[in-house]
C-alpha cells in the first residue's frame, strides 16, 4: 500500500473502533488470516448499537431499539460469520400497523407476490387510507422507474414528494413515518436521494428485502460479545478501554496509532471506524486541512430518544410494534413480546427519531409526554408506568440533510494507509447498521486487495 520495504518487520493492521463497522471489518480480515489489533475506547464496544444492565430494574436494555430489513445483506453476512443470524425475527412478508389518535388503525400488509408487485398490492389494499391517497402512492412507485422522477441529493424529501404528487393522507400514513425511521430526520430537510436509495434496496429487489427484522436478544449479545469472542479465538489483539489519541504519519503516509496512555502502535495501515469528530481530533494537523477532511468537519448530527417503560400491561396486543401517526413518538415496540418474556409486566420501547426539538427536555417532561400520548392513542387500554429509563443519543446518526452526501468521504482516504469505515462514510446508504457493516466490509476488501497486489508484485 505504501511501498514500505519487505525487510521491515511485518506490522499489524490496526482497526480503531469496535462498533459495527470496526467489528465487521475485523471479523472479515481475521477470517482471511490477517493479523489485527482492534483499539476501542470503551470497555465493552458496540458503539451506538449496544445494551447494558439497568440497575433499577435489572433489565438488559438497548441504547435504542434497532430495526433491520431483509435487504441488510452485509449485516446478515456479519451475523452469519459470528453465528448469530438466527437471533433476529424477520416477518414472513412486510407488515406495518400504524395507529391514529383514538386508536383507529392503518394497516399495510404485503402479500406473497414478487417485488415490487407485493408492495403495489399492499398499498392498494391498505386499510384506513382513502383511495385517492393510495393511488398517489402507487403512481409514485411507477414514476420511480423513470429517470426524470429521480431526485438528486440537493432535493429534500418534502420537495420530491410534492413533485410526485403525494397527498397529505399518504404522507402521514406512509412516507413521513418511513422517512423519520430510515433517515432519522425531518422530511422537510432530509435528502430524497437517500430515501430513494433505501426504497430501491428494500422494494425493487426481492420480496424478502422489504421484510422488517427485530432482534430477539439485546444488542450487545447480538452484535458485539460473540464478535469479540470470535476475534479472540482467532488470535486478534483486542485493546478494549484504550482510546486512540492520534494517528501519526510521515511523507509516506500512516506510521503509527498513539493511544491515550502514550503507547505507540507502529503500523502502515489503519482502518478508522470512529465517528467524524474523534477521527478529526486524531489526524495530523496537515491532513485535517485536506478538502476531504474539511468536508467531514461540516457533517452534523441528529439525535434519537428512546424511552423504556415497564408497564402493568401492553397498550396493544395484536402486533409486536406499532407506528403512531401524527405523534412526536414515532414507534412503540413491545419488547416483552418480541423477546418472549412474560413476567406479569410489559417492557415497552418508545422511539423518537430526529429528536432535535425534544432532546433538551427534562426526563420528567419526556415521561409525561409519553404517558399522555399513550392515553391519546390507546384510550381503551389505560396503562400504569411502573419504572422507566430514558436514553438520549445526541449523536445518534449524521444528519441526512439534502446536499450533505457529497461531504461523506470514500473508503480510501487521502492519507496513504488510512482507510475509513463507519456508517457515515460514502456507502450509498443512510447511516444505519447496514451502512456500518458495508463500510467495514469495504475497508476490509480494500486491505485484502492491497495485500494481493503486493504479493503479485513480490513486495
Ligand atoms: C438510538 C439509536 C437507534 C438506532 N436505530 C437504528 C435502526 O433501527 N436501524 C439501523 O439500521 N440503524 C439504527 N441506528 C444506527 C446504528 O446504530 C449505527 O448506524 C451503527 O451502530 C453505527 O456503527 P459504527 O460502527 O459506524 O459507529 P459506532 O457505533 O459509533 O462505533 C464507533 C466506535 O468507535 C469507538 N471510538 C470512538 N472514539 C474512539 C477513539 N478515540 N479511540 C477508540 N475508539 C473510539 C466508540 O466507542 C465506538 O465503539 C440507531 C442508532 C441509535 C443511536
Amino acid at each position: 500500500m505504501d511501498g514500505s520495504a519487505s525487510s521491515e518487520r511485518p506490522q499489524p493492521l490496526v482497526i480503531v473502533g469496535a462498533g459495527l463497522a470496526g467489528l465487521s471489518a475485523a471479523v472479515r480480515l481475521c477470517d482471511a488470516g490477517q493479523p489485527i489489533v482492534l483499539v476501542e475506547a470503551t470497555g465493552g464496544g458496540g458503539g451506538r448499537s449496544r445494551s447494558f444492565r439497568h440497575p433499577a430494574t435489572g433489565l438488559e436494555l438497548d441504547n435504542g431499539q434497532h430495526l433491520m430489513m431483509g435487504c441488510y445483506r452485509e449485516t446478515l453476512a456479519f451475523l452469519r460469520a459470528i453465528g448469530n443470524d438466527d437471533a433476529v425475527s424477520f416477518q414472513r412478508n412486510l407488515e406495518v400497523d400504524m395507529v391514529r389518535p383514538g386508536g383507529a388503525r392503518v394497516r399495510l400488509r404485503c402479500p406473497a407476490l414478487p417485488a415490487p408487485l407485493h408492495l403495489a398490492a399492499g398499498l392498494a389494499s391498505m386499510r384506513g387510507v382513502g383511495l385517492l391517497h393510495k393511488a398517489a402512492a402507487l403512481r409514485a412507485g411507477v414514476m420511480l422507474r423513470h429517470e426524470a422522477a429521480r431526485p438528486d441529493d440537493n432535493e429534500t424529501c418534502d420537495a420530491w414528494l410534492r413533485r410526485m404528487g403525494q397527498t397529505q393522507g399518504i404522507r402521514s400514513a406512509f412516507w413521513d413515518p418511513l422517512i423519520w425511521a430510515v433517515l432519522n430526520d425531518d422530511p422537510l430537510i432530509a435528502s430524497a436521494a437517500m430515501l430513494v436509495a433505501v426504497l430501491e434496496r428494500a422494494f425493487l429487489g426481492t420480496r424478502d428485502d422489504s421484510r422488517l427484522g427485530v432482534p430477539r436478544v439485546p444488542l450487545s449479545r447480538l452484535y458485539v460479545d460473540d464478535a469479540l469472542e470470535h476475534l479472540r479465538q482467532r488470535g486478534a489483539e483486542l485493546r478494549m478501554g484504550q482510546p486512540m489519541r492520534a494517528i501519526e504519519a510521515d511523507a509516506d503516509g500512516v506510521r503509527a496509532v498513539v493511544l491515550r496512555s502514550g503507547e505507540r502502535i507502529e503500523t502502515r495501515t489503519v482502518i478508522s471506524t470512529v465517528p467524524p469528530q474523534p477521527l478529526l481530533d486524531a489526524l495530523p494537523a496537515a491532513a485535517r486541512r485536506h478538502p476531504v477532511f474539511a468536508d467531514v468537519a461540516r457533517l452534523t448530527v441528529s439525535p434519537i430518544i428512546n424511552l423504556w417503560l415497564v408497564l402493568d400491561r401492553a397498550p396493544f396486543v395484536d402486533v409486536p410494534f406499532l407506528g403512531l401517526i401524527g405523534s412526536p413518538l414515532h414507534w412503540l415496540f413491545d419488547r416483552s413480546r418480541i423477546e418472549g418474556h412474560d413476567h406479569g409486566q410489559v417492557l415497552l420501547n418508545c422511539t423518537i427519531s430526529g429528536a432535535r426539538g425534544l432532546v433538551d427536555d427534562r426526563p420528567s417532561t419526556l415521561l409525561e409526554l409519553c404517558r399522555s400520548e399513550l392515553r391519546r392513542y390507546f384510550p381503551e387500554r389505560p396503562v400504569q408506568v411502573r419504572a422507566h429509563k430514558i436514553i438520549k443519543e445526541r449523536k445518534a446518526t449524521i444528519t441526512h440533510a439534502a446536499g450533505t452526501y457529497q461531504l461523506r468521504p470514500a473508503t480510501r482516504s487521502p492519507l496513504p494507509g488510512l482507510l475509513l469505515g463507519g456508517d457515515w462514510v460514502r456507502t450509498g446508504l443512510p447511516a444505519t447498521i447496514e451502512s456500518a457493516c458495508q463500510s467495514g466490509h469495504d475497508a476490509a476488501a480494500a486491505v485484502l486487495e492491497d495485500a494481493r497486489r503486493q504479493t503479485a508484485f513480490g513486495l
